[in-house]
């Protein structure tokens, strides 16, 4: 441990002891994550300015965001008719000019520009009368700027850092040049010469003072890499280690295909499986069939044909004189799945059986089933394995629609006495480079292929001023015998824009539109019950609309739905909105979908449309989706087990995840306690930051 002293005591240094920075200043800094002098060295400027006035506005597009410096040319107080005065301040690159504006602003703020000196500008670029203008920017006046040390005085590139109330960008500069100076010597490595050598990166104590003081932009590019690698490589290091503890345990059941039950289903199906369903059959009947506990992730869109890869798996455990049981997130999806596994079982000699909620009379007699082994596939929601249930002797557990499942509840899962081998469905393709972190510690098949005769959904993005002619087309499907679906988005109660919310879109098909049509609402907040109810009907076609805020998502089946109309889709994810558009489409007949946009549209959003318009490949939506809202909006809040990179980028970074991937499996398979003398480095790194984490994951 003698080299890592050093390291812990940089990290326990507070950041209060600087000069300069005192009580107060370190409560600012706590709320940026800065704790320590560690953290304050490891706090990476968000963006870098140019004190060099260059002129790039001519290239520059309305709506853009952009960032340059600039001289100031005049400042102008404009009264308005409520006795206010706007803010103008016009500057120039030397070429053109534009106009920044500030409608509110502290009264010390005009007289802080002066003609004639540089100002870095950032901001959106929006043109108002012709001219460009830039509202409420973000800006530094760079030249006036009498405190500044000498240091950043002589720079061209200045380093921006993220602030707090009450922190500047000159407070920050000086905090960071003061650690450097003190504590430079300190800095500790965290990766072994080998891995520098492989991938040509700085040491680490240079590698951080490029970040903060380079003058070459390239040159910090390529450094922050060596940061995101950091990372990743200790991620993949920990699900390397779940995977060779997995292997070495040889706990799981090994399966024996005898071709009885599963040949007897393939010759009663009346379809061919896809190739990709085929495929993805084999890579789970060898994981069933070798000594090895299988997790394994089935990725597939909606309709590719998940649920009878899972049957033929079920049955694979239930010739070998196992149980096997499909856990459904609702009692109405299990139920779905009940109807289709009676119907395609049609004939063979397998007991299935569905556990609903609640007391019923012959749940008693049921458990009992199951607990004797009499019960062989067992269909419920996650009641099924949590509560009062036991089973005689389990041997798969699949779980349906579970792409919010947690890497904790997997190992409660895995860590079933009888060791179960584990199959996860999604629907929402993640992808690969997510897959990856989130996933680690499973494997992963892709059903990347849709069944034949699949009409893809015709989707089309109407402007709310259109939504009439929306309307029209709706109500030729429904003369037909179609139904429909409307979707809004969750309006909160504290959202006083003229949203369209569910209620109202309701009231307003109802009374005025469709008034000799049947018409129901659902919405998150009702009883779980009469959301059953609702959704019962309109399956049984006793309704002809369904209106309702996004809690259809998951995926109950209604063939005869042939129109998804979603209100505000500008509002909505690309994978929700993929989600939606996969609820209609299950029939044989052509369905559509119309994108309701509210103007104006954000550029993001009139993309992420577009996208939809353009693809109705999960896959390629799912990495559009992660490309435009980054990991952590793609998953939404509740996601567990999502890795917060602080330098990494799941999206840029693709490729250097699957290098550090690499990387950790190879060490981790020659040395899984990283014992050799040459891995000193990364035990010690290891088991000081990452230990805590595996423990809560090994089972
Ligand atoms: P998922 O669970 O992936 O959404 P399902 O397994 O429910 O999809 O399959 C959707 C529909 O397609 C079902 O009615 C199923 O019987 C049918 N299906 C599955 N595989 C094929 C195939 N290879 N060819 C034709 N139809 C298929
Ligand atoms: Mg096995």
């Amino acid at each position: 441990m003698g080299k890592n002293e050093h390291q812990e005591a940089l990290n326990e240094i507070p950041v209060m002891y600087l000069k300069g920075v005192g009580e107060h200043r370190a409560r600012l800094l706590a709320k940026l994550g800065v704790h320590s002098v560690l953290d304050l060295m490891e706090l990476f400027p968000r963006t870098y300015l140019n004190r060099i006035v260059n002129p790039t506005l001519s290239q520059m597009q309305v709506g853009d965001l952009v960032s340059f410096s600039a001289e100031i040319s005049w400042v102008n107080l404009k009264p308005t008719s409520k006795g206010k005065k706007i803010l103008n301040v016009g500057v120039n690159d030397g070429q053109i000019g534009l106009v920044c504006v500030w409608f509110s602003y502290p009264p010390h703020l005009p007289q802080i520009f002066k003609p004639g000196s540089t100002i870095w500008i950032s901001g959106t670029l929006s043109s108002f009368n012709n001219s460009l203008q830039i509202n409420h920017p973000e800006f530094e006046i760079l030249t006036d700027s009498h405190d500044e040390p000498d240091f950043w005085k002589s720079r061209q590139l200045l380093p921006v850092y993220p602030l707090t109330e009450g922190l500047s960008q000159q407070l920050m500069r000086r905090f960071v040049l003061n650690a450097f100076s003190l504590y430079v010597d300190a800095i500790q490595e965290n990766l072994p010469p080998f891995l520098l050598e492989k991938h040509q990166f700085p040491p680490r104590r240079e590698a951080l003072q490029i970040m903060h003081f380079s003058q070459h932009i390239e040159l910090i590019h390529q450094t922050r890499l060596r940061f995101a690698y950091e990372e990743f490589f200790y991620s993949q290091v920990l699900w390397a280690r779940h995977r060779m503890y997995h292997e070495s345990k040889e706990a799981g059941i090994t399966f024996v295909n005898h071709r009885k039950l599963t040949t007897a289903l393939k010759n009663k199906l009346s379809f061919t499986l896809t190739k990709a369903q085929k495929r993805v059959i084999r890579e789970i009947f060898a994981d069933m069939c070798s000594a090895h506990q299988m997790s394994r992730l089935i990725q597939g869109d909606v309709g590719s044909g998940k649920t009878i890869v899972t049957l033929f798996a079920m049955l694979l455990a239930v010739e070998n004189g196992y149980q096997a049981a499909l856990m459904a997130p609702t009692e109405i999806l299990a139920e779905q799945h009940y109807q289709n596994f009676i119907r395609m079982l049609d004939g063979l000699p397998v007991r299935t059986v569905l556990l609903k909620g609640g007391n019923y009379k012959g749940k008693a007699e049921l458990k009992q089933e199951i607990a004797d082994g009499r019960a062989q596939l067992v269909l419920g929601t996650h009641a099924l394995i949590q509560k009062d249930v036991f089973f005689h002797k389990l041997g798969l557990v699949a779980v349906d629609e579970q792409h919010r499942f947690g890497v904790e509840q997997r190992a409660q899962l895995a860590g079933k006495e009888s060791h179960p081998d584990l199959i996860y469905l999604s629907a929402t393709p993640i992808p690969r480079s997510l897959a990856m972190t989130v996933y680690g510690d499973l494997q992963v098949s892709q059903i990347d292929e849709m069944p034949p005769n699949r009409k893809p959904v015709l989707t089309y993005i109407r402007s709310d001023r259109k939504f009439d002619t929306v309307l029209r087309d709706v109500e030729r499907e429904l003369k037909q015998g179609r139904q429909a679906y409307f979707v809004c988005p969750l309006v909160e109660e504290s959202e006083k824009l003229a949203l369209l919310d569910a209620q109202r879109l309701y009231e307003h098909l109802q009374q005025k539109v469709f008034k000799s049509y049947r018409i129901d609402l659902i919405h998150g907040r009702m009883p779980a019950k009469d959301k059953d109810a609702i959704m019962r009907k309109f399956k049984a076609g006793e309704t002809d609309i369904l209106v309702s805020t996004t809690v259809i998502e998951v995926g109950v089946d209604v063939a005869n739905a042939s129109v998804m109309v979603v209100e505000h889709a500008e509002r909505f994810g690309l994978a929700q909105l993929h989600q939606l558009r996969g609820r209609v489409g299950r029939g044989a007949d052509q369905a559509f979908c119309f994108l309701i946009g509210h103007q104006p549209l954000s550029s993001m959003a009139r993309e992420r449309l577009s996208t939809m318009s353009r693809s109705t490949d999960g896959f390629l939506i799912a990495e559009k989706d992660l490309e435009l809202r980054g990991p952590g909006e793609f998953f939404g809040q509740e996601q567990s087990g999502l890795p917060q990179f602080r330098f990494a980028n799941l999206v840029q970074d693709q490729a250097l995840l699957v290098t550090a991937r690499q990387d950790a499996f190879s060490i981790i398979q020659r040395d899984r306690q990283l014992m050799l003398p040459e891995h000193e480095i990364l035990r010690n790194i290891y088991m000081s930051k990452y230990k805590k984490k595996e423990e809560l994951i090994l089972y």
